[in-house]
């Protein structure tokens, strides 16, 4: 997935999306808050395939994270795979994360450099995004070639809202083409 949105619509203080950034915010107070940060964002992690799995009410597809520190090793395994997650679409820019998809094993790359930059920003602008990465993420695992890139952004920002708590503008869902391009190679 290839864009930053702004959590700048009205957000309910008893959303999810309000207490996942409030715990976050305690454990940013921290001095040493690298191991609860970690736990954080697994967690978060598994709440996003429960809620997913719920909704879909389909068997879940084994799914492995993988969270990349340096930009520069992310761009080198996203290049090297040579397919993304949706296997027709390129990103025309820098991405926040892609799903290799397969029979037996589906593994999600997160970008963690511009997403640090973001949750140094911004926590409830960090926890919108990478809830909506997740989602997005676990979609394309599920889903695979079945559903385009429209169709799974649409379906992210469907789940994203209710998952948060809250009703998210329909302007907000992205249009794919904005970020992709498609590839006949990956047909
Ligand atoms: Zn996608």
């Amino acid at each position: 997935m290839a864009n930053v949105k702004q959590a700048d619509f009205d957000i309910p203080k008893n959303s999810k999306l309000t207490l996942y950034s409030l715990q976050l915010m305690d454990i940013m107070k921290k001095t040493d808050f690298q191991n609860d940060f970690n736990n954080f964002v697994d967690h978060l992690f598994l709440d996003c395939c429960a809620y997913v799995k719920n909704h879909l009410n389909s068997e879940e597809p084994v799914i492995k994270l993988v969270f990349i520190a340096k930009q520069a090793e992310y761009e080198r395994i996203e290049k090297q795979s040579n397919y993304y997650s949706h296997q027709r679409e390129k990103p025309k820019g820098q991405t926040l994360g892609f799903a290799m998809t397969s029979n037996l094993e589906n593994v999600i790359y997160l970008n963690f450099e511009p997403l640090t930059r973001l949750m140094l920003k911004n926590l409830q602008t960090f926890v919108f995004n990478l809830a909506a990465l997740y989602i997005h993420e676990i979609l394309h695992c599920y889903y695979r070639s079945i559903k385009d890139e429209q169709e799974t952004l649409d379906l992210t920002y469907k789940l994203l809202g209710n998952f948060l708590g809250m009703s998210l503008p329909k302007e907000m869902t992205p249009k794919a083409s904005d970020f992709y391009t498609e590839d006949n190679l990956f047909r």
